[in-house]
């Protein structure tokens, strides 16, 4: 990776927001409009600003798409163009003779802005591509002999998921009520007492795909824009007693959130590694591919609750899925179904072998066996009413930082509306 010039523009040492990231979000500023932006160290680049004053005059024709609340259209014109802006704002914040030093208002604080989901966000799937977390899970819940099910190796297991409840980064997350039904007793209508976090990066869909026409495996890198840190909230008593035989359902769907900015697929680049051997099978041809497919990011989820904190409690890594983004995005595929720019794929919770790498509480306390101790001396299960859940990611390498971000989430009290009939 060749290194950049110094940017004039002042970026903290570790900030997740280096001049090899250039992520987009959508932001507002004090009462005005929300509209694209680009982070840079504790800043935002205002990317309707530098459009009006011309920055993008050779590569767009449109000078008002980031004038938008969401960024699909800007997506929309495709990976030349949106590396091309990109590229641009690098070469500008790396030179220090650049005429753009001189615009007003280019750069708002990050601390003094709110930022918005950055998609339009279509259709969700969510994968379950770490083998460690599906054998965890398969010990758990099924025979801790034969934790995988039979086709866990031969294709990327996923389901389809919801985008209505998808929230950004510090909205609050009101426990769900539930269907719940305890071992011995009918089912009952309460809150959740099993509630947990799954942590997964998500890919967001760069590229319309035509319906009949699969995407192969070799092509997939043309549809993916960029990644964002994603939870996906879990009800583990509800989804225990509904998933049985279709799947998941509203133990999932009351609430997933994303981190504010979209890091494009390029700013990967440096942290890109190969991934497992798939050998064991092997995968069938429409699912093979070649070269560094993984990527090294260090993934923590840390808990802040009423009592004290934060503290990590989770460290694990986006390297050791199973299955890359190209596969699961070839499978997706494969049956003729069409991507949409917008499109969200989650990987599935990202576990590692060791404990203090598993991505959710349901695997850091076994199923609630084994209580974990937090920094503040209190115990948990699972997650209490005012505990707020932090995830971050970040890639390094030789002095290159590219992070994410965070995902944030405070968990509220159940509404205490009465329930007819429950
Ligand atoms: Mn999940």
């Amino acid at each position: 990776m060749k290194k950049l010039e110094a940017s004039w523009v002042e970026i903290p040492e570790n900030s997740d927001f280096s001049i090899y990231n250039l992520p987009f979000g959508i932001f507002s500023f004090r009462d005005e409009y929300p509209r694209a932006g680009m982070a840079v160290g504790d800043e935002i680049l205002d990317l309707g600003i530098a459009a009006y004053h011309g920055m993008f005059q050779e590569i767009l024709k449109d000078d008002t798409i980031f004038d938008r609340p969401v960024l699909n259209e800007f997506i929309r014109l495709g990976k030349k163009t949106t590396s091309a802006v990109r590229k641009k704002v690098q070469d500008e914040l790396c030179d220090s003779n650049s005429r753009f030093r001189q615009v007003a208002k280019l750069l708002v604080p990050q601390a003094e802005a709110t930022m918005h989901l950055p998609v339009q966000i279509g259709d969700v799937t969510d994968f379950y591509s770490s083998m460690e977390h599906a054998t965890n899970v398969g010990k758990m819940f099924r025979d801790p002999e034969n934790a995988l099910l039979p086709n866990w190796k031969h294709l990327p297991v996923g389901y389809h998921g919801r985008a209505s409840s998808i929230v950004i980064s510090g909205t609050p997350i009101r426990r769900p009520w539930g269907q719940l039904k305890p071992p011995d007793a009918p089912p009952a209508f309460l809150p959740s007492k099993r509630l947990d976090f799954e942590l997964e990066m998500a890919f967001v869909v760069g590229g319309d795909s035509t319906l009949g026409e699969p995407v192969p495996a070799s092509r997939a890198e043309e549809y993916i824009f960029g990644l964002m840190l994603f939870n996906d909230w879990s009800a583990r008593d509800i989804q225990k007693w509904e998933y049985v035989p279709l799947g998941p359902f509203l133990g999932k769907s009351f609430a997933s959130t994303v981190s504010p900015w979209i890091v494009p697929l390029e700013a990967l680049e440096p942290f890109r590694v190969d991934g497992p051997l798939q050998e064991d099978p092997e995968v069938l041809p429409y699912l093979k591919t070649s070269g560094k497919q993984n990527v090294d990011l260090t993934l923590e989820v840390s808990l802040q609750t009423e009592q004290g904190g934060p503290g990590m409690i989770c460290r694990s890594n986006f390297k050791y899925m199973y299955w890359n983004m190209a596969q699961q995005l070839a499978h997706h595929t494969s049956n003729g179904c069409n991507l949409r720019v917008g499109d969200v794929m989650a990987s599935g919770t990202i576990s590692g072998k060791e404990r203090g790498s598993f991505g959710s509480m349901l695997e850091l306390s076994w199923g609630g066996k084994e209580p974990l101790t937090l920094s503040d001396g209190t115990t948990r299960t699972f997650l209490e009413d005012g505990d707020t859940v932090i995830m971050t990611a970040y890639g390094e390498k030789e002095g290159i930082r590219v992070g994410f971000g965070e995902a944030r989430g405070t968990i509220l009290p159940p509404l205490e509306q009465k329930r007819e009939n429950s």
